[in-house]
């Protein structure tokens, strides 16, 4: 990190110093910082789409206009598409080392709204990034994390998110233990300390905890981030479509959305029963609630070998799959067998795999749908010893193909299937920076948009050659035909060069308040109102019910069945 502290210290201070030489000569020569001539300029808020030219200045979009425009710097955009920089909301890499094949696949800003920082860390997190990235970054408040610190003791934070995973999941507290009230207490108290620093949201790994979570503890969690009007973000247990008998994630999250008026995200619904997930946002959108769905565009996921919903128990027995066809390791590309699964968790549980387990025709149909948004799922690579920012793509170790290629992948996709440019222009930015933007978060009311006023995030594409280029075996290869990329005014890719700008990249997050949200929940302010046990922080006492339900003759039908 210290080498690239000082390397952006001193390409910010190369730039002051030409800036202030050459400042008088520019002012009266040119009118813009950069302009973009020529291009098909597309903006799918207004879906305005026209050949024009765009002067940015000051790291505003200051003009779009069909009238000669000169600055200090020109791109030829003739035969390209000028489009909002690309936003992906789920990317767990958020380090030098990603960021080339960020830019490289049109990225201007990567969000992590899933597994998150640990609360406390929040602002830390914020400030290791700031004038360290060439392209905007952000994150949520991490369930997972709050979960292993008061549930494992886990407390080796290095990165303060996801990569710190890979160390806290080798535990089994955070996903299987049931708090305590006090431990659930202590849980929402790390959490409201992030939200308080400024975390988008919160972000819930709850598919990967099941049994460890009750109802109650989810609900309390969108109750919290309801408090700050922001949304929770949630790998959401159970799939619609595989399985009746466990709880169904999606519709938890959003009866507790619905009930609270908080926003949420469906993250990485790119899975059995995604039609189920997508019509009930469509309808709770209808109905005026800020809740929206991310997908990948690929028929496989990726994860940790010791996932809790690999073991043989749900993956086999309930969930039907064999290890045989569906887990591949990322590293030697071979199958599992139930046998070598277990051997393997032994020795590094946190191994990462892929997971086959939908159609690739469905990816297709993914991409049609209307308001969806990309999250990509990058993982951070392992080992990540050693990688610079400018690591060789070849010298990085194999990832999901989804790391580097997810948002080419869709506009290939899109040419490839006669889809709209417009919406798939959509789902590159502005399905994601719409909500984000409707709940208070200011970054993105003026990100996502190509038109005047707005925030010069820029991606400048070629619809005609624009490719993903990574495969399942290599996973780290450069997406192409995106020849420039530009984040709050600055150049950071020219002539599909990635460029060492670490100046570039701005903090997305909301103003760290004084006060937090949390308020503790007692035994008498649950039993007063809820159906909960006294006993601790999830279960319910069977055949008790909530005070007022209890009287003959309000429920007939149910006394009488
Ligand atoms: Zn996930």
């Amino acid at each position: 990190m210290n080498r690239l502290v000082t390397l952006s210290r001193l390409v910010a201070a190369t730039v002051l110093i030409c800036g202030l030489l050459a400042a008088p000569h520019y002012v009266a020569a040119e009118d813009y910082d950069i302009v973009i001539n020529n291009g098909r300029v597309i903006d799918p808020e207004t879906m305005f789409v026209a050949v024009a030219n765009v002067g940015v200045k000051d790291g505003l979009i200051a003009t779009i206009t069909d009238e000669k425009i000169t600055g200090k710097e020109t791109i030829n955009a003739k035969g390209l598409v000028v489009a909002p920089g690309f936003i992906d909301g789920h990317q767990h890499a958020i380090e030098p080392y990603v960021y080339r094949l960020m830019v490289r696949d049109g990225r201007t800003t990567i969000l992590d709204l899933e597994i998150g920082a640990f609360g406390p860390k929040v602002d830390e997190w914020y400030k290791n990034h700031e004038g360290n990235s060439p392209i905007n970054f952000g994150v949520a408040v991490a369930h997972e994390f709050a979960r292993a610190s008061v549930l494992d003791g886990f407390d080796e934070w290095k990165y303060l998110n996801t990569p710190d995973a890979i160390k806290s999941r080798v535990n089994s507290g955070w996903t299987k233990t049931r708090p305590s009230l006090e431990q659930g207490n202590d849980i929402l108290k790390l959490m409201d300390e992030g939200l308080r620093e400024g975390g988008i949201g919160i972000g819930s790994t709850v598919g990967y905890m099941r049994e460890g979570v009750s109802t109650r503890e989810i609900f309390e969690l969108q109750k919290l981030s309801g408090r700050y009007g922001r949304q929770i973000g949630m790998h959401f247990r159970g799939t619609p479509g595989t399985d009746v008998a466990e709880v169904n994630g999606i519709q938890e999250m959003l009866a507790n959305a619905a009930a609270l008026g908080a926003p949420a995200i469906a993250d990485h619904f790119n899975n059995p029963g995604y039609n189920l997930v997508h019509e009930l946002l469509v309808r709770m959108r209808e109905r005026g609630f800020n809740v929206w769905g991310e997908i990948y565009p690929y028929s496989a996921g990726s994860t940790a070998l010791n996932a809790v919903f690999l073991e043989p128990e749900i993956w086999v027995d309930s969930l039907g799959y064999r290890y045989e066809d569906t887990i591949q390791d990322v590293e030697t590309g071979e199958f599992y067998t139930e046998e070598s699964r277990r051997e393997m968790v032994e020795k590094q549980p946190t191994r990462p795999v892929l997971v086959f387990k939908m159609p690739k025709e469905a990816v297709v149909d993914w991409i049609r749908l209307p308001g969806v948004a990309l999250g990509s799922d990058g993982m951070p690579l392992i080992p990540d010893d050693g990688l610079e920012w400018d690591t060789p793509y070849k010298e990085l170790p194999n990832t999901h193909p989804r790391f580097s290629g997810t948002f080419a992948k869709v506009l290939r996709l899109a040419r490839e299937n006669s889809i709209p440019l417009m919406h798939a222009v959509a789902m590159t930015s502005y399905n994601y920076a719409k909500p984000l933007g409707r709940m208070g978060l200011k970054a993105m009311q003026v990100r996502g948009r190509i038109q005047k006023g707005m925030v010069a995030d820029i991606t400048i594409f070629d619809p005609e050659t624009v490719t993903d280029n990574s495969t399942y075996s290599e996973g780290t290869l450069p997406s192409t035909g995106i020849p420039f990329v530009i984040v709050n005014g600055i150049v950071v890719m020219k002539d599909s060069e990635p460029l060492p700008r670490f100046d570039a990249g701005q903090a997305i997050r909301f103003e760290p308040r004084e006060e937090g949200e949390f308020e503790p929940l007692s035994i008498e302010s649950w039993s007063e109102t809820f159906y909960v046990s006294p006993v601790d922080f999830g279960g319910g006492v069977p055949g008790s019910q909530p005070s007022g339900m209890d009287a003959p003759g309000i429920y007939p039908d149910l006394h009488d069945h």
